[in-house]
């Protein structure tokens, strides 16, 4: 009777002090100069998390709460809930690489953006674990000197494969036929000779189109691959950005400064 009582007692404890590993994907000024982080979690997807006091310089949060950092927090989980007070938190990664140099940090910034907007609140949204593991590898890919265009437009392919909206590439989308010529954002994917004619889409040359198709086909997991066999352009992020804003309406906006800093046509 007393040993089950004092495991209920651990049991609850346990419970009451659940640590939880992520990635802060967004933090936003809350009042009385605390911030209200959005924390894409390894064990409860995603949640959002309230630092009490973490902009007064005096907070010992104040140094741990930085996005697109992969952290170690300590709350009260309770199932259902999809915000909570920060009890303790303390960086597990701070990816110093990745936040000195001005693109891999935009980089970082448009990885967690869209891991934000495509991955709903709490444990039940399809795919959490997967776009964990996603950014996982691409914040160490770009810490430890990777292509910043290969590992976003691998990103990118990636959240469209999960996402049921990864462009068809087997075939013109219209008519099935397997003698594509060129690549349509709108129609989501190949087109042969006479589908492009009929809806004044320009060919695209042979090698871009077998590049976009095995950047398609291809996942952040095959970095290693990829940057031996391709050489991933501006041109082709700026393709999988628009796929996904023409077919699910969400529209990436720190790409807009990636694109004013960096963009070489
Ligand atoms: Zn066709």
């Amino acid at each position: 009777m007393i040993i089950s009582s004092v495991s209920m007692v651990m049991a609850v404890q346990e419970k009451m002090n659940d640590v939880l590993h992520g990635f802060i994907l967004k933090q936003i000024d809350y009042k009385d100069a605390s911030v209200i982080l959005t924390f894409l979690s390894e064990e409860y997807g995603k949640i959002s998390l309230v630092a009490n006091g973490a902009r007064k310089a005096s907070s010992k949060n104040a140094g741990r709460v930085i996005p697109y950092t992969k952290a170690q927090c300590l709350i009260d989980y309770q199932d259902g809930r999809t915000m909570y007070t920060l009890k303790n938190v303390s960086t597990i990664k701070t990816y110093k690489n990745m936040h000195m140099d001005l693109e891999k940090s935009t980089a970082s910034a448009i990885i967690a953006e869209i891991a934000d907007k495509f991955v709903m609140n709490g444990e039940e949204s399809e795919y959490y674990k997967d776009v964990y593991a996603c950014i996982d590898q691409c914040y160490a890919c770009l810490e430890n000197g990777g292509d910043v265009l290969t590992i976003l437009t691998l990103f990118c392919s990636d959240i469209m494969k999960y996402f049921g909206i990864a462009a068809d590439v087997d075939e013109c989308v219209h008519c099935g036929s397997r003698l594509v010529s060129a690549l349509s954002i709108k129609e989501g994917g190949f087109l042969c000779k006479s589908c492009a004619l009929l809806l004044n889409v320009p060919c695209t040359d042979l090698s871009d189109l077998k590049r976009f198709r095995l950047l398609s086909k291809a996942s952040i997991r095959n970095y290693d691959v990829i940057i031996k066999s391709c050489h991933v352009s501006y041109r082709d992020l700026k393709t999988f950005i628009e796929m996904i804003t023409v077919h699910t309406g969400i529209k990436i906006t720190s790409f807009g400064l990636f694109e004013r800093l960096f963009a070489i046509e």
